[in-house]
């Protein structure tokens, strides 16, 4: 391992929606109970792109370094750090750090703890090429994996694993999945596949429907252009409606539109932040047809160490493009535009 520098560059989000700036800021130094990552990937997700353009109700703080599915390996240790090898392979999640005390944190609610930090939210994040995790929530990445490839789990991944979880969705069961080509769809059509789940994916373009179809989904409706709540439900045994819904596209009409294709007793699991949105449910039709509506927040640590083992087992793989740091702004774009299907990946070595 080579010394560590006392500055690096990172991309730095002056203001929200100003530019994304690269400048030299201090690699910061290890608290006695955190772990200092050099980074090599990180990821580019929607959420980042919320932050940066600061259009949730969240108190963001500029400057702000943004970025939380970072992987790398470890470059040095706090002083009560046990159990962490200067070198291993190590991953940074959303959350960064809990108190590990309260009852959110006993409970397994790690993104609640009123105590928590977050990466690229209230912690410096992993556009950057140093950053420092709680010791405690710095993910093991097992041996043999793609550091690259292995980036968005830390989000993407853990996050929509936990939410199929949570949609009590079990072996045989169709889901849906709104935002099926997108970085979190991509991943949850593999994880809902592994899973045992027949996969109904909800996304537009050529380019989604086939990666989706190259994933493994069974049934791709195209929300541009076909009659979705029709093509849903005739997808469904009986015809009954699909019985699990997990939302990650970044749009409130989709939502709606799926009380019309969840089937009564089923579970709609929210996912997805799309700016100033709200969910219309009427009462009587949810309360006769017995729906769950339910938020979902990221994941635990036994999330992430049970997201990555099934990448350490092969049956899940992050559909990425790495391109160089700089680049975030083009995927912004892109992503703005829905024009990303799977994840970008930024090389934290070309700035
Ligand atoms: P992404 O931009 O990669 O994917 C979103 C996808 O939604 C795109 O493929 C887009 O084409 C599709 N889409 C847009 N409108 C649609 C519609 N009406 N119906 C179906 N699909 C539609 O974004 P991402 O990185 O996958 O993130 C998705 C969302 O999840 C973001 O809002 C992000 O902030 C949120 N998120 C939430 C959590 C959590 O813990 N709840 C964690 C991570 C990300
Ligand atoms: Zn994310």
């Amino acid at each position: 391992m080579t010394a560590i520098p006392k500055t690096q560059k990172a991309i730095v989000f002056e203001k929200a929606n100003g530019p994304l700036l690269t400048r030299d800021v201090p690699v910061p130094v290890p608290e006695p109970d955190e772990v200092l990552v050099k980074l090599l990937y990180s990821g580019a997700c929607h959420s980042d792109l919320h932050a940066w353009k600061a259009d949730w109700p969240f108190p963001f703080q500029y400057p702000l370094i943004g970025g939380h599915e970072g992987t790398g390996h470890v470059a040095a240790v706090g002083s009560n750090v046990k159990g962490f090898k200067i070198g291993e392979a190590v991953g940074v999640k959303w959350v960064n750090g809990t108190c590990l005390d309260c009852n959110f944190c006993l409970q397994g609610a790690d993104g609640n703890c009123p105590g928590a930090r977050y990466s690229g939210f209230t912690h410096p994040g992993t556009f950057q090429q140093y950053c420092t995790v709680k010791a405690a929530h710095a993910a093991r990445i097992p041996d043999g994996i793609d550091l690259a490839e292995v980036a968005p789990i830390l989000c993407a991944g853990i996050t929509v694993y936990k939410a199929l979880k949570r949609s009590d969705a079990i072996a045989g069961d169709t889901v849906v999945i709104t935002g099926a080509g997108g970085g979190l769809g991509s991943l949850a059509v593999q994880y809902a596949k592994a899973l045992g789940l027949v996969v109904i994916g909800i996304d537009s373009g050529d380019a989604k429907r086939e990666l989706f179809e190259k994933l493994g989904g069974d049934v791709f409706v195209d929300f541009k252009t076909d009659d979705i709540v029709k093509k849903v439900i005739a997808n469904t045994p009986n015809n009954e409606g699909a019985p699990a819904v997990v939302h990650v596209a970044v749009a409130e009409k989709a939502i709606e539109t799926s009380l019309d294709y969840v089937r009564a007793t089923g579970t709609i699991v929210l996912v997805g932040l799309p700016a100033d949105a709200v969910t219309h449910s009427p009462v009587f039709g949810q309360v006769l047809r017995a729906v769950t509506i339910r938020g979902s927040l990221v994941g635990n640590r036994l999330d992430t160490v049970e997201a990555l083992e099934f990448v350490r087992r092969g049956l899940v793989r992050c559909p990425i493009k790495i391109v160089p740091a700089s680049e975030l702004t083009n995927v912004y774009t892109l992503m703005e535009e829905g024009k990303i299907a799977g994840r970008y990946v930024l090389d934290l070595t070309k700035f």
